[in-house]
């Protein structure tokens, strides 16, 4: 709930702030159980900090977030631990986030030592256990990271994930760093996985073709705001901002009967440091208005819990 998180801009000699960057400017949305929440932009829209200040990996500025009721935004250090038990994440980059010291077994484990679960014998058997669940075996226990195709990699990542039976998976860009054969395979784990473990995915990405091919509802993100949010269907066949109806202008609409003109949108995203007044579109809108220079449009549903921030919808 109107979630900020902002960052100072230091400068000079002596440190001092000369600035602030707006990286999420009042972000509000919900996640259902067992659904996929598509949250959508270009990069530097806010969207992997959002998902971040979700799991309070980075501490939110402003705003409240409520995981089934619990604001985590309050819990103490010690609560928050028992907390990650229901949330985890996974990055875009697997190699990345796996420590290349470790074998496959260890990084595996490591999550149920964390958190307290389970003898020695009994956290082998959940890693073999895992490691079968998203497609490889036992005979990959005692490899390292860097004996692993990408794709392998997040599957490890995905499995680590999975290690301490969360409700809900922040997924940051999981697929973006793999080839586009492979993007596929593990976007099906994870709708398997889905299925299996009831799991609540908050899937962050810049790719709309992948958004669409995995979520049931889609936020679309501008300069740290949500400016569009619809159930996937109503989002992609009738966009209603400008700026989502350009960035679906420009994907392979795979429904014949769509067809759509390619927007090309003119000038480049403005400075999170600087954010245009009012409607932070406005310098690349082409249905700008007066009042889009001055006043922010606020976020309201347009009809059927399709939510839109635009002066062009009933202001
Ligand atoms: Fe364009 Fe105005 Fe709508 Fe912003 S509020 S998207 S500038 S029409
Ligand atoms: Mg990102």
């Amino acid at each position: 709930n109107h979630l900020k998180k902002y960052y100072p801009i230091t400068g000079g000699v002596f440190g001092k702030t000369v600035g602030t960057v707006k990286a999420v400017d009042d972000v509000s949305f919900s996640v259902k159980t067992g659904e996929t929440l598509g949250l959508v932009g270009e990069s530097g829209c806010g969207k992997s900090t959002t998902g971040r200040s979700v799991m309070r990996l980075i501490e939110p500025t402003e705003g409240e977030v409520l995981f089934a009721g619990k604001a985590v935004t309050s819990l103490d250090q010690q609560e928050l631990r028992k907390l990650r038990r229901d949330m985890q994440i996974v990055f875009q980059d697997p190699f990345a986030s796996l420590n290349p010291r470790h074998n496959v077994e260890s990084i595996l484990e490591e999550p149920l030592i964390v958190h307290g679960i389970g003898s020695a014998s009994e956290r082998k058997k959940r890693v073999l256990e895992m490691l079968e669940v998203v497609g490889l075996t036992s005979y990959h226990a005692k490899r390292y990271p860097h004996q692993f195709s990408g794709g392998q990699r997040q599957r490890i990542g995905i499995a680590r994930a999975l290690m301490v039976n969360p409700k809900l998976v922040v997924l940051d860009e999981p697929v973006s760093a793999l080839d586009v054969s492979i993007q596929s395979q593990v976007l099906n784990l994870l709708q398997d996985l889905q299925k299996e473990f009831g799991l609540t995915y908050l899937f962050i990405a810049h790719d709309l073709s992948v958004v669409r091919h995995i979520s049931d509802r889609v936020g679309v993100m501008y300069l740290g705001r949500i400016v569009e949010l619809a159930d996937k269907d109503a989002l992609y066949s009738n966009p209603l901002h400008p700026y989502s109806q350009a960035l679906l202008s420009a994907v392979p609409n795979p429904d014949p009967d769509i067809k759509r003109e390619r927007i090309i949108l003119q000038g480049d995203v403005p400075s999170p440091a600087n954010p245009p007044n009012g409607c932070t579109f406005h310098t690349r809108c082409s249905h700008v208005k007066e009042i889009c220079r001055s006043i922010r449009p606020t976020f309201r549903d347009a009809g059927n819990g399709h939510f839109v921030a635009c002066h062009l919808y009933g202001e």
